[in-house]
């Protein structure tokens, strides 16, 4: 039997896509080719691992497909290999209230999840721009970070447990709801960041939190970085953990996103170093005020904040955030290329300088924007630059990383577009011991072939 009635007698015609009904689907433009001619979506886990034991049985290689939101290629398939959405399995099972926990599909949306644990009257803290699309399975196989990291951290902070089907078919039962299990190795932080090279991602256990009943925001400007750094201290030491949120936007990234034709205005005027948004969330709405609002007041007293808006509605809040959120306003200088750095944050205006060094001796008229979760020490740097070559751009920016044992990637992963530059965050141990653990989990090397790192 050939492979495609094979894949239907699996999971019956509903789950198998060739011709045009393949071709009909979008595929976002970051996804990259994608010539597979067929797309399998399995309803079960059963059903996952049946199809992954086939796929192995041949040598097939299989593409596992989210939500299509990753920037790095890693989802991108060739005529030879079979797409595995996850699109069918999208319920979620079950919410424990009392022990905090949620157990869900991994085809299930994260918006979706955020709302389920509203309804309970909890909080799923895991929060990113793309949360309509991006897929649970999608979040933990790139271990997504997102707005809120300082404070709850990343996915791998927040699942408890998984199931997985690895490349032979077997199905990997770590369903776990306790915070703590010694009991071994704890084989689910294998699979997530794996990027869908390890196991495909059935269900999983994640950890929901308190729901804050209160926000408070705020948008501020300070002289120099250094001041910013300083604040980012004092309001972590001073609003009793509820810290949620501490974006900094360079000048240039704030003026390109509050002037036309972006459709923010200027919260702040124009002409401080550095301007950033911070986020607090609590339980009670007067107090966390307060008490938000002294700490800045302190702050602006002993010249860490040059100036400040406080929000003082929601539809304030929204406007503070979208100049922030509004990260394709650059493609108005032609084609614009993402990066997301990380790095210790006493290191940034070092490295910072010395990528615009590199960037403006290789291309003087090139533009570029930075912004980004500086708490966590991640940067966003966008960079305008014609039709200059990538390669030659991605040099500007992950070369000076060497200096500063920074990361190539801070979201999003590796995929196919960063791994010429893995060796600049890994050592050639780690890379060794990834090829290991691959060559142990996929012997055949049929999962997602070709991303992260090259088998030999
Ligand atoms: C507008 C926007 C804002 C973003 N903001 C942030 C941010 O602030 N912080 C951050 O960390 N990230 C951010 N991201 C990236 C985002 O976290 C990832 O794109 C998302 O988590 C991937 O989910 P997905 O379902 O779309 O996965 P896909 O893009 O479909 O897949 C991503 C990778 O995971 C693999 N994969 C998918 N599902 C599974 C599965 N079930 N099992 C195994 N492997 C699987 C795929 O093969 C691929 O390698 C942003 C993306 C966008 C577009």
């Amino acid at each position: 039997m050939d492979l495609v009635a094979e894949l239907r007698a699996l999971v019956g015609d509903n789950g198998v896509l060739t011709g045009e009904r393949l071709a009909g689907r979008v595929y976002d433009k970051h996804v990259g080719s994608v010539a597979a001619r067929v797309l399998v979506r399995p309803a079960s886990t059963e059903q996952v691992s049946a199809v992954l034991r086939l796929c192995h049985s041949r040598g097939q290689p299989i593409v596992p497909h989210g939500g299509l939101t990753g920037l790095v290629y890693g989802c991108s398939a060739r005529e030879n290999e079979v797409i595995l959405s996850l699109e069918l399995l999208n319920r979620i099972e079950s919410v424990d209230v009392a022990g905090r926990t949620l157990r869900v599909q991994a085809g299930v949306k994260l918006q979706h999840v955020q709302e389920e644990a509203e309804r309970h009257n909890l909080m799923f803290p895991l929060d990113l721009g793309a949360r309509g699309s991006a897929t649970i399975g999608g979040n933990i196989a790139t271990n997504a970070g997102g707005m809120r990291v300082v404070r709850y951290g990343m996915m791998r902070n927040l699942v408890l447990g998984l199931e997985v089907v690895l490349a032979d078919g077997t199905v990997l039962q770590s369903l776990n709801r306790m915070l703590k299990n010694n009991a071994g190795y704890d084989l689910k932080q294998l699979f997530i960041g794996s990027e869908g090279t390890l196991g495909v991602v059935t269900r999983a256990d994640l950890r929901l939190a308190a729901r804050p009943v209160s926000a408070c925001s705020a948008f501020v400007a300070c002289r120099d970085f250094a001041a910013m750094v300083e604040l980012l201290g004092m309001l972590d030491a001073r609003l009793g953990g509820q810290l949620s949120a501490f974006e900094a936007l360079w000048p240039e990234f704030y003026e390109l996103t509050t002037t036309s034709p972006a459709r923010s205005s200027p919260i702040l005027p124009y002409g401080h170093g550095v301007y950033a948004l911070i986020e607090a969330l609590g339980a009670d709405a007067d107090t966390d005020r307060e008490r938000f609002e002294r700490v800045l007041s302190d702050a602006m007293e002993n010249g860490l904040v040059a100036d400040a808006v406080i929000a003082k509605s929601e539809a304030d809040r929204n406007a503070m955030w979208a100049p922030r959120e509004d990260v394709f306003q650059m493609d108005r200088y032609g084609t614009s290329h993402s990066f997301d750095v990380s790095l210790g944050i006493a290191d940034m205006p070092r490295y910072l300088e010395a990528f615009h060094a590199a960037l403006h001796a290789g291309f003087p008229g090139a533009r570029s924007f930075v912004f980004g979760h500086v708490a966590d020490g991640n940067l966003h740097i966008a960079v305008c630059a014609g039709d200059a070559d990538v390669q030659s751009i991605e040099k500007c920016v992950y070369e000076p990383m060497r200096g500063f044992s920074g990361s190539i990637s801070a979201e999003h992963g590796i995929g196919l577009e960063r791994k010429p530059y893995l060796e600049i965050s890994r050592s050639s141990a780690e890379i060794a011991t990834m090829r290991a653990l691959k060559a142990a989990l996929d012997p055949r090397g049929i999962l997602n072939p070709g991303k992260v790192i090259d088998v030999h």
